[in-house]
């Protein structure tokens, strides 16, 4: 899949004057987000695709508040094999190691590091916790739930 830079090269996505007020399509968010990593205005990558500033303003305020929005827009690929996955950034080009690595690198692009850590956690390891409650009461570990063992059936 080509980056951002390659994407653009050419210019931004072109709109009928008649659907001036149509949404955004994924191709102009992709837009926005190669002229915002230009640090392009608002008004200036409105200007270079025909819509209002607002839209473009709208759209960034959206992924502000719903970053994993920036995650259904292609901008990253898989270059690794299916056995050991590699991503690739698209908006930097740069390559990452790691679908969860790749995905938080994408949304360092556009939000701050503790947005980028509250929507991608740390996965939840499997070790048991050490039991530090201080909680006071008799608080037990919930036990892990196990999936049961098929019993084979002859
Ligand atoms: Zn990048």
């Amino acid at each position: 899949m080509p980056t951002l830079d390659e994407r653009f090269k050419g210019g931004p996505p072109t709109r009928e004057p008649a659907d001036a007020h149509a949404w955004l399509s994924a191709e102009e968010r992709r837009f926005i987000l190669w002229g915002l990593k230009e640090q392009w205005s608002a008004l200036r990558i409105g200007r270079a695709l025909g819509v209002n500033e607002a839209t473009v303003r709208r759209f960034r305020k959206r992924f502000w508040e719903e970053p994993r929005l920036l995650l259904e827009l292609g901008l990253y690929e898989m270059v690794g094999s299916v056995r050991t996955p590699e991503y690739r950034c698209l908006v930097c080009g740069e390559q990452a190691l790691g679908r969860l690595a790749t995905e938080r690198h994408v949304l360092r692009h556009y939000l701050e590091e503790a947005v980028v850590m509250a929507t991608l956690p740390e996965v939840a390891s499997n070790s048991a916790h050490q039991s530090q409650d201080q909680e006071g009461g008799e608080k037990k570990l919930q036990p892990r739930h196990r999936v049961p063992r098929r019993q084979r059936r002859l």
